[in-house]
């Protein structure tokens, strides 16, 4: 960091660095929750850790300009091995029952005892295609993994105001749709990132996550690859 730097750019430096990977020796990982970026020979990258998650991607790729640093993997690693299928349960059940509305709520995972946690969220508009809510105020030990939401009737796939939601958050996203009386319920489900957004099928973990089918063949658990 250049030493006359004024206190604004010193701080942001400081909280959300760019760090050169070495060629020779392996990259220190990050320690703490937060972000930064990764200059590697083939351009930038993100790192992401969070006590659920630790993410390496690339941000964008260039094979132009010979770089002298090292290389990266791909990573995306969870704490947890599984989602609880009650929770995507107690979901289904009270999006129904808002009907003919959306429903929202956010999976949570305590990182003390590492247990998830279902919460309703209680919205201060719904209809039918649109929700407006109150983010829920979380323990400290508590961190949103999961934020999923009906789209009632209407079928599965993710708004442009989903985007904006989604924007600048790490998370897992899911829509659910065709829950009405009669409809083949269906979900998409993808990985927020500071801006990526990643399809379940595009990652291991994920592409086995089934929130899918009407009434009994939402699958047992929803487990993870
Ligand atoms: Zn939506």
């Amino acid at each position: 960091m250049q030493p006359d730097l004024n206190l604004r750019d010193q701080i942001l430096q400081r909280a959300c660095p760019t760090v050169m990977v070495p060629r020779f020796e392996k990259l220190e990982l990050l320690q703490e929750p937060g972000h930064r970026y990764l200059t590697a020979s083939d351009g930038l990258w993100i790192e992401i850790m969070r006590p659920w998650l630790h993410l390496v991607l690339p941000v964008a790729l260039q094979s132009v300009v010979a770089m002298p640093y090292g290389l990266l993997e791909p990573t995306v690693a969870f704490s947890f091995k599984t989602i609880p299928y009650e929770l995507f349960r107690n979901f289904v059940d009270d999006a129904r029952l808002a009907l003919p509305n959306e429903f929202a709520a956010w999976f949570t995972w305590n990182s003390r005892n590492h247990q998830f946690a279902y919460r309703p969220i209680s919205a201060t508009s719904a209809s039918r295609a649109y929700l407006s809510f109150e983010r829920p105020v979380l323990d400290d030990d508590e961190h949103l993994v999961v934020d999923i939401h009906s789209h009632a009737s209407m079928k599965a796939f993710f708004s442009s105001e989903d985007n904006r939601d989604d924007a600048g958050e790490v998370k897992l996203s899911v829509v659910v749709g065709h829950l009405g009386e009669g409809q083949k319920m269906q979900s998409k489900l993808r990985l927020c990132a500071n801006g990526l957004k990643i399809p379940a099928a595009d990652i291991d973990l994920l592409s086995n996550l089934e929130i899918g089918g009407h009434n009994s063949t939402i699958e047992e658990t929803v487990s993870f690859r």
